[in-house]
């Protein structure tokens, strides 16, 4: 490399990109982008923009970039190979979800509750951009049921369960002194899996108690009851979609005025038994690269297999919860409803980070969406949930966080999963998956 001018060593200029900016609009093509400093500093064509002198060059032909994608809905911390424990949120642990999500073109995600000590001490650095992979929001603990949801081996100083509205508004109080993003609760019975759901006075305490601090309180839910009642309570994000009934023009009408987020984590149903069903998906390099070693030896053992698919009950259940989510994501998205991003990716072993994002588009679309539509969610809107106006969009002054692919993802959402390089604040942090191990 030869000596460069000063002012110009930091710039890089992305050339003949098919640019997808995060605003909805068809790709441009033969774009420009040029990066300054961590950030794009302009936007435009070979008509509109001086690429500046000494300034890194890259002829990005044939290829298409899009913002870095934005989980809403995640877990950091929570699994480890096949294993789901409190045990396994060691910072160590989480360093290395970061840099999976970040190898897979997830540039900034949302751990929603069970998040300890490590988290916090994550966090700051993550911001700064001095640690390597995703960055990171969170949800502190996140607020359950005694003796019900969620149903996890987590210790009290990563999940509170409340006893009444007082010990309610404590957590909400001791979760705001650790300045977190968000405030969750787990509401549900987890499909009639657990005793109890949680009391209405509770979460509205809880509510009430975040709003008074200036937080939003996002709800893990199932059922349409639960979420209509939510909604009429005032909870800002509902952090699943409802999968047991059609929405109906009474619960959408509650949305819209109330502006309340909507995150639908279509994948978390279909990985109950997809991994069992298709085994070939273990050749895709995108679903290899991101399974640990033990993880990759169980969904290979045919014994494993067996024991998912002898329970063809709970399968089909799982499959009709996948289609009423499709069929309430595409009214719900029609209808103009606040739709976010996200999968659950990290709170069990077969929720993958990185892979579940992926896999995520395809069943937007596959709901009706338009690829475009899908990357819009997974980009804009989901910084707009986050209420992060520095990114989420290819725009001047925003980060240069980009998901470099090879082909054209508004055409066929597939083509994001051909992965070529994924830059993080303006630099190049991987150069596809195969380089990445999990
Ligand atoms: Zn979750």
């Amino acid at each position: 490399m030869g000596v460069v001018h000063a002012a110009a060593t930091d710039s890089v200029v992305l050339e003949n990109v098919r640019l997808i900016d995060g605003m909805g609009g068809p790709p441009q093509e033969h774009a420009i982008v040029v990066i300054k400093g961590g950030r794009i500093a302009a936007v435009g064509t070979a008509t509109t923009i001086s690429v500046p002198r000494g300034a890194h060059v890259v002829d990005l032909d044939g290829k298409s970039v899009l913002p870095g994608l934005i989980s809403d809905h995640s877990h950091l911390g929570m699994v480890d190979g096949t294993s789901a424990s409190a045990k396994n949120a060691t910072a160590a642990n989480i360093e290395r979800q970061l840099r999976q999500f970040e190898a897979y073109g997830v540039t900034t995600v949302t751990s929603l509750g069970l998040n300890g000590a490590p988290f916090y001490q994550l966090r700051g650095p993550a911001h700064q951009g001095s640690l390597p992979g995703a960055d990171i929001f969170g949800a502190d603990r996140g607020i359950g049921v005694p003796g019900g949801a969620p149903p996890v081996d987590a210790g009290p100083d990563q999940l509170y369960r409340p006893h009444t509205a007082a010990e309610a508004r404590q957590a909400v109080r001791e979760a705001a002194a650790r300045h977190t993003d968000l405030v969750k609760v787990w509401v549900d019975d987890f499909h009639g899996s657990l005793p109890v759901k949680m009391k209405p006075e509770i979460y509205r305490a809880v509510i009430d108690e975040a709003h008074k601090h200036g937080l939003r309180v996002a709800a893990h839910v199932y059922y349409l009851d639960d979420a209509r009642q939510l909604v009429a309570d005032g909870v800002d994000i509902l952090a699943h979609g409802v999968r047991d009934k059609p929405v109906d023009a009474a619960f959408i009408a509650a949305m819209k005025a109330r502006h309340t987020w909507y995150i639908p984590t279509l994948g978390l149903d279909e990985d109950f038994y997809i991994f069992a069903e298709q085994p070939a998906l273990l050749g895709d390099p995108l679903l290899a690269h991101a399974l640990q070693p033990a993880l990759r030896n169980e969904l290979a053992n045919p014994g494993w297999r067996a024991g998912v698919l002898a329970k063809p009950a709970g399968i089909a259940v799982d499959k009709q919860a996948l289609a009423m989510n499709q069929r309430n994501l595409k009214a719900l998205f029609d209808a103009g409803v606040n739709i976010g991003f996200g999968t659950d990716s990290g709170a069990m072993p077969l929720r993958i980070p990185g892979y579940a994002e992926h896999r995520e588009l395809h069943l937007m679309t596959d709901a009706g969406l338009t690829p475009l539509q899908a990357i819009d969610i997974a980009t804009h809107q989901a910084a707009s949930l986050l209420r992060l106006n520095d990114r989420g969009v290819i725009a001047p002054g925003k980060l240069a966080d980009l998901l470099i692919v090879d082909g054209d993802p508004a055409r066929d959402i597939g083509d994001v999963d051909r992965i070529d390089a994924v830059w993080h604040r303006g630099k190049e942090v991987s150069h596809g998956i195969g380089a990445f191990l999990p």
